[in-house]
């Protein structure tokens, strides 16, 4: 059992100058203790005795820690300015004579690294993640025995990516012994030796096993971006993880939200109980608020308003409480176009409705017709960006231009778009945009929102109100005065929301729309070798929902169809009526290629056995069940 950690705290930190004028690194304080002591107390936690602490710069610092903890011991490293972190780690060769754990002090990361580290079976192993994308990366190599093979921060310089270096490794007596002499051979040209270096050029003399967990939580604070990043995203998923939570059963939900979800997600409602009047929940709203905005627009200038309700709620704010005497006009291409036009008529709103296909694009000409032919004048236009009904995508880009030529305010309900398809709300020219919690924010159900150009919003304080609960201008500006909803909010959906937007921003929009994309390759091929097909022309699409047409055989029923998936833990959701006869499949939330790359087989396997593919051939090894 490894009883031993060893720290590198030697280094100066200069990309982090301001901060570590003072303090070294490991000093930087996360929710008031500094990162190094966090690490300290997940050490201990883990049954770690002794602690050595290579320093170096401001090494008082640590000496001075050490006194609050008798399981530390400093080493000072001398030559630090002058020398790199495995001249440190050599200058400890006297104080290390078994296995330890070997850290560096600028890590944040989930306590269970530890565990794994010191319960692994091989002496010699680097913890090694999947893939950050912190645009400081050390890449690591492995051959097909998991073992390392090379390091490199430029990725072109491997040949095959296998994960990325933590920071956090166990080595053996031995292996410390023959890095300690390798280096050696190289310190007389090169004081700078970093430890990584030393591991990969002993490679070839000691097997290192790279163990690699693929979602593991960390990282290296190494500059303000990184700060940034460890402040708002980091620390509040590994806390939440170092809780070590019960896995729930997962279900695979392939219905257009709610939509599958993390368990970290699931787990961030269990909170102490709290009134939603306090300030410390207005901070909750506000974060959540000002993460929204700019995941679309400058927060400088476009507002976000909550609301406790689900999507159509917001949709129902936006229409009654923007328009005023002018006419709106409201595109019809699906059933959400269709219900922003029965928003309209229960409100008696001067509206036009404008029918366009619901699986071929606008015709933006007749669309400009529309406007420059009407006798009324338009002051808003309302448009779905993703048209759930069958996954059309319309050209908001397209229409944005077309209000500014004409000085017409848009309104998108961007319910099933918004988080997964990028989105820029100056760019698009979009006035008031419309999502809610469960769709591609992968969080629970229970919210929606409205982001609005201040201006405008500013502008709609004269209009007189057409209800109470909804009104979205006094919504706002009641949160603005008080940072509190006007009625109780969703407290604990609101949590699980925040925590949602902490996860999608270290996922980044643009790399889960690309999962989700691959995910939806799967499905288009996958049911196109089946024989089926999709109602919306391939490059219309929104990559996000399908709508695919029904198979044509009597033994086909949807609901049976749904139940044989239900039963496996997969929903599957049915068309809407009056188009085509269709069920759809979103590839939205928590789920990744391999569950629609099951869900085709799946698929495949319900489809042969109401006859509309034929059975297996014995000779292809697969017999009918
Ligand atoms: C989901 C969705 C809505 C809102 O539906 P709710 O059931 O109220 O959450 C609105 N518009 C679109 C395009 C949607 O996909």
């Amino acid at each position: 059992m490894v009883k031993k950690a060893v720290i590198l705290a030697g280094g100066m930190g200069s990309r982090l100058r301001e901060r570590t004028k003072d303090h070294p690194k490991g000093f930087i304080k996360i929710d008031n203790l500094s990162i190094v002591e966090q690490s300290i107390l997940k050490l201990i936690e883990a049954g770690i005795e002794t602690i050595i602490i290579g320093t170096g710069y401001l090494s008082e610092q640590y000496d001075q820690l050490s006194l609050k903890y008798p399981q530390i011991q400093c080493v000072r490293n001398n030559d630090y300015e002058h020398t790199g972190s495995m001249y440190t780690l050599c200058n400890l060769k006297n104080h290390v004579s078994e296995d330890f754990l070997l850290l560096e002090s600028d890590l944040i990361y989930e306590k269970k690294a530890l565990g794994i580290l010191i319960n692994h079976k091989e002496r010699d192993v680097i913890l090694a993640s999947g893939f950050t994308h912190s645009n400081d990366e050390v890449f690591i190599e492995t051959d097909e025995n998991n073992l390392l093979v090379n390091m490199s921060k430029n990725s072109g310089e491997l040949k095959d990516l296998h994960s990325e270096l933590t920071g956090i490794t166990k080595l053996s007596i031995e292996t410390f012994k023959v890095m300690c002499d390798f280096a050696e051979s190289i310190f007389p040209e090169n004081k700078q030796l970093d430890y990584e270096t030393a591991l990969v050029g002993i490679s070839s003399q000691r097997n290192i096993y790279v163990h690699k967990l693929q979602d593991f939580v960390w990282c290296e604070i190494d500059n303000e971006d990184h700060l940034l990043r460890a402040e708002k995203y980091i620390y509040p998923m590994i806390t939440l993880k170092d809780k070590n939570f019960p896995p729930v059963k997962r279900n695979v939900l392939l219905n257009p939200g709610p939509a599958t979800t993390t368990d970290t997600v699931k787990y961030a409602q269990i909170v102490p109980d709290i009134c939603p009047r306090e300030e410390e929940f207005g901070a909750v709203m506000e974060t959540i608020t000002g993460e929204l905005t700019r995941l679309v627009a400058n927060p400088d200038n476009y507002s976000c308003v909550l609301f406790g309700g689900s999507g159509t709620a917001a949709v129902e704010s936006t229409l009654s409480s923007v328009i005023g005497n002018d006419a709106v006009l409201i595109i019809n291409n699906g059933a959400y176009g269709k219900r922003m036009c029965q928003i309209a008529k229960t409100y008696n709103l001067n509206y036009i409705e404008y029918n366009s296909s619901s699986y071929e694009a606008i015709d933006l000409l007749s669309l400009e017709q529309t406007i420059q032919h009407c006798s009324k004048k338009i002051s808003h236009l309302c448009v779905v960006h993703n048209e759930t009904t069958t996954g059309l995508l319309n050209d908001i880009n397209a229409i944005g231009g077309l209000c500014k030529k004409h000085q017409i305010q848009l309104i998108v309900d961007a319910m099933s778009s918004f988080a997964a398809i990028p989105i820029d709300m100056d760019v698009m020219n979009i006035s008031y945009l419309v999502a809610s919690s469960n769709k591609n924010l992968q969080a629970m159900a229970g919210v929606s929102f409205v982001i609005a150009r201040t201006e405008d919003l500013d502008n709609t304080e004269h209009i007189p109100a057409r209800n109470f609960y909804l009104h979205l201008y006094s919504q706002y500006k009641y949160f603005l005065e008080t940072k509190q909803m006007r009625f109780t909010p969703p407290v604990q959906t609101l949590y699980a929301l925040k925590q949602a937007i902490v996860e999608l921003n270290i996922e980044g929009i643009k790399r889960r729309y690309e999962r989700y994309s691959k995910a939806w390759e799967v499905l288009i091929n996958g049911i196109t070798q089946l024989g089926l097909t999709y109602l919306v022309q391939k490059e219309h699409q929104s990559k996000i929902i399908t709508a695919i047409v029904e198979p044509s055989i009597e033994t086909y029923k949807f609901e049976e169809m749904h139940d044989y998936f239900y039963r496996k833990g997969y929903t599957i959701y049915p068309g809407k009526p009056g188009i085509e006869d269709t069920f759809r499949i979103a590839n939205i939330g928590d789920i990744t290629c391999k569950d629609m790359e099951l869900f085709i087989t799946m698929l495949e396997n319900y489809l042969r056995s109401i006859g509309y593919l034929p059975e297996r051939n014995e000779k292809n090894g697969f017999s009918k069940a």
